[in-house]
């Protein structure tokens, strides 16, 4: 008899929500991290009353109802929606691409009007690729929405955060971007979005109450020890460092972020501004009150928290981030998932362990299927 039914390896979402369905069904959860607290990369730590996220902002959201409810179960969601800004050269654009976006570039008003503009520079972009399909994301963004917003909204922001040139880039990681012809400046298409009342630790706190959690505690230190202690695994930290490295190291970008506290209420006005030019070396400017803070509650909090998000490549030692989705990583996680496809005992779950970049909704959407 082994002392637990699942040895949990990360708490970050993937491993919190898991140990509540499990515990649900009487199974026995024990919990490590290596960090010095749980909940993963949605963590938020409370700086001048305001819950920071200290790995970047997360938003959550959602069209699967069975989703929303489960999170909603345990802790109620707000009303937050993100529409980001963007900051050109000092001039400032609504998000994602909309009739407010047109209107601020071109000053046309009517949906017909912006979209005579749209036609003409998307008939420039067919004629460049000549018959083609867009190999890359320079020419999908030419041909989604034009020139125009191209250079001054997508080009600089986007070799920022990836560190390579658009012409090098996929094609597919521009297509998630919605372009509308009305004046709507939700970032996202889902039906449900928000953050957890009270900030994301609620929502960790309430899926691991009553699970055996450790803190400080890496998984790969003990790794004999760790893996005799329940019948079965759950690994979600990284699937190359599972397997030793064995057939090389996958790749990540990553974020540094520099924190500010600023004497004042109100910095930017908004949780999400975006500098889309090259020179400005910040990929965006998050102010994390604006999150759960609305109305007449900014003033009441008399200083806010800005974090200034800076993409790099990644290095061992560093939180690795963003999977890179080219041929050469790719190729490399498919040898180490047939290594993972063979374990009887080992689930392989979140997004390190199976090298996806999953949002938080595919998380819980994946270990509630699972269940
Ligand atoms: P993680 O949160 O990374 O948890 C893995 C845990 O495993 C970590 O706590 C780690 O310390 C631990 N671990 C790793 N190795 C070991 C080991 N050897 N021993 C012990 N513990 C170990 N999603 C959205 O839906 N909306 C957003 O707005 C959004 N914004 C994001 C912004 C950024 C900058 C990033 C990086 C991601 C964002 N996401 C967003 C995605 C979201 O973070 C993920 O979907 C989710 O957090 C993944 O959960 P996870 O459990 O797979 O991974
Ligand atoms: N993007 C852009 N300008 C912006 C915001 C996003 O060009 O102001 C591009 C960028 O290439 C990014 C992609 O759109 O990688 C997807 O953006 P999203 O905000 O959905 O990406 P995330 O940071 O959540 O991965």
């Amino acid at each position: 008899m082994k002392q637990y039914d699942y040895l949990i390896v990360g708490s970050g979402l993937f491993g919190s929500v898991f140990a509540y369905k499990a515990a649900q069904q009487g199974k026995k959860c024990l919990v490590i991290d290596k960090r010095s607290h749980l909940g993963g990369n949605i963590f938020c730590e409370e700086v001048e009353g305001i819950n920071v996220h200290k790995y970047g902002a997360h938003i959550f959201h959602t069209s699967n109802k069975q989703v929303w409810d489960f999170v909603n179960s345990i802790v109620e969601f707000n009303r937050y929606t993100n529409s980001p800004i963007a900051n050109y050269k000092g001039k400032l654009y609504n998000l994602p691409f909309n009739m407010n976006t047109f209107y601020q570039m071109w000053g046309v008003a009517t949906p017909s009007d912006a979209m005579k503009i749209i036609k003409r520079q998307k008939n420039e972009a067919v004629t460049l690729l000549n018959g083609k399909e867009p190999q890359n994301l320079e020419e999908q963004a030419l041909l989604l929405v034009g020139r125009d917003i191209y250079e001054r909204l997508i080009k600089g922001y986007t070799e920022k955060q990836w560190g390579r040139k658009c012409t090098e880039l996929p094609a597919f990681i521009i297509k998630r971007l919605p372009v509308r012809l009305i004046f709507d400046n939700n970032y996202f298409n889902d039906k449900y979005q928000g953050i957890p009342i009270g900030g994301y630790n609620k929502l960790i706190k309430g899926l691991l109450t009553g699970v055996k959690t450790m803190v400080n505690t890496n998984f790969f230190e003990e790794r004999a020890c760790w893996e005799r202690i329940a019948d079965k695994i759950v690994f979600t930290g990284k699937i190359d460092e599972y397997y030793n490295y064995c057939f090389g190291k996958l790749e990540y970008r990553t974020v540094r972020f520099e924190e500010e506290v600023h004497d004042c209420s109100n910095y930017q006005g908004n949780a999400v501004v975006n500098y889309t030019e090259a020179e400005v070396p910040y990929t965006r400017i998050i102010e994390h009150k604006h999150f759960e803070m609305f109305g007449t509650e900014i003033d009441k909090c008399s200083k806010t928290v800005v974090s200034k998000e800076y993409s790099t490549e990644w290095q061992p030692g560093m939180e690795p981030y963003y999977p890179v989705n080219d041929e050469k990583n790719s190729t490399l996680y498919i040898q180490y998932k047939k290594l993972a496809d063979e374990e009887d005992n080992v689930i392989f779950g979140g997004r390190l362990a199976e090298y996806k970049y999953y949002d938080m909704h595919n998380i819980v959407e994946k270990v509630l299927k699972y269940f």
